[in-house]
């Protein structure tokens, strides 16, 4: 650490990390988000005191109160983020500062003490570092970051929290699809929608993530791997997974994305491969895709291939789409060229294989 930084986080080290042998072991197949690593960062926040007592220190509990508000009121953000190995045995942040903005964007959204921008970036960059035995290196492994900001004050009143822990865990993951199944199926949810105007859509808070959840038990139950959701006042435009972007590939070699009116979470995957597609010369739209138009393109062959993106499952092809009204294949129903191309280009900057035109990679050592 430099010293600035000694000064913003009090370190001290886990006095039981896990061996060495065991740690490899569960780095061979780690799956997603089960495998957690030996430290955490904490930093506080009190009304009058502000951000304060920032520490790294070993994974534990939290000792909360029941009457803690965030058990009642959800009052809480999150992010996703990962480390990545590079080639030549170093690691890398991609666009942490995207992160930090946003985070700092659903804090205002929630009612919830912004935490300084450079703080948070700085928190991520110290918990890799500590904990870089972590980040595993085979192909489309990496160190998984999980900054999240929960409300501390002990009150059943509503109102905004005058407390607040920010904290980030970092996990060890493989692939985010068990098997990376080469496309997944969705189901369109008619009988609920994820976000409306005015509402949190756009703000990346555990409570958009409850309120997906029966949709998403309902495309389990009909088979379906992932629920695709509709907008919310003419249940017609398509917006976006439960926590994935959409895009769609047609046959004048055009892509296209819903825009970002405030009901869809802005993925930083989503903006980087609207830059990386341009790059390979790709005419992208942000406009509005209807589902029925979805429909008829697929089975007229216009649209060619479609995906869904994010720093978790990075870019997915979309091979079908069901729903109580529809059933429809997307091209060959597997992976397309295009979208392969396009997820190829994204992973070999993310990994130090190819050059980093934008500026996006933020190296650690
Ligand atoms: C996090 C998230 C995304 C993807 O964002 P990235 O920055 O690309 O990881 C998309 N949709 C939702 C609802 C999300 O929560």
């Amino acid at each position: 650490m430099t010293e600035s930084q000694a000064k913003t986080f009090l370190f001290e080290k886990n006095q039981n990390p896990l061996a060495a042998s065991e740690r490899e072991a569960l780095l061979e197949n780690p799956g997603f988000g089960r495998v957690f690593t030996d430290h955490m960062v904490t930093i506080r926040y009190s009304e009058g005191r502000g951000w304060h007592d920032g520490r790294i220190e070993a994974r534990r509990a939290f000792d909360l109160d029941p009457a803690t508000v965030v058990f009642h009121y959800a009052q809480e953000i999150f992010e996703g983020m990962k480390a990545y190995r590079l080639r030549d045995g170093g690691a890398a942040l991609f666009r942490p500062d995207a992160n930090a903005r946003r985070f700092r964007n659903s804090a205002l959204r929630l009612a919830m003490a912004p935490l300084p921008e450079d703080m948070f970036v700085q928190s991520v960059r110290e918990l890799v570092r500590v904990d870089r035995d972590w980040i595993p290196s085979a192909d489309g492994a990496a160190l998984y970051l999980r900054p999240f900001m929960i409300s501390t004050e002990v009150l059943l009143g509503v109102k905004p929290s005058s407390d607040y822990i920010y904290c980030v865990i970092a996990s060890s993951v493989g692939s985010y699809f068990k098997g990376g199944a080469p496309a997944v199926t969705l189901w369109v949810s008619e009988n609920y929608t994820r976000a409306a105007p005015g509402g949190t859509g756009e703000a990346k808070c555990g409570g958009n993530y409850a309120a997906s959840l029966a949709a998403q038990a309902e495309a389990t139950r009909e088979g379906c791997e992932q629920v695709i959701f509709l907008d919310a006042v003419e249940r017609r435009y398509v917006e976006e997974l439960g926590g994935m972007n959409v895009f769609f590939l047609f046959d004048d070699g055009s892509l296209q994305t819903p825009p970002l009116t405030g009901t869809i979470l802005p993925g930083i995957t989503r903006d980087s491969l609207i830059t990386l597609a341009r790059d390979l010369g790709l005419t992208v739209r942000e406009e509005p895709y209807a589902i029925d138009r979805w429909e008829a393109d697929a089975k007229s062959g216009r649209l060619t291939e479609a995906f869904a993106c994010g720093t978790a499952a990075v870019v997915t092809p979309i091979g079908q789409v069901k729903g109580r009204k529809y059933n429809f294949t997307i091209g060959s129903g597997g992976a397309g060229q295009v979208t392969g191309k396009l997820k190829a280009a994204l992973l070999d900057i993310q990994n130090g294989r190819a050059p980093d035109p934008h500026g996006w990679i933020d190296r650690l050592f």
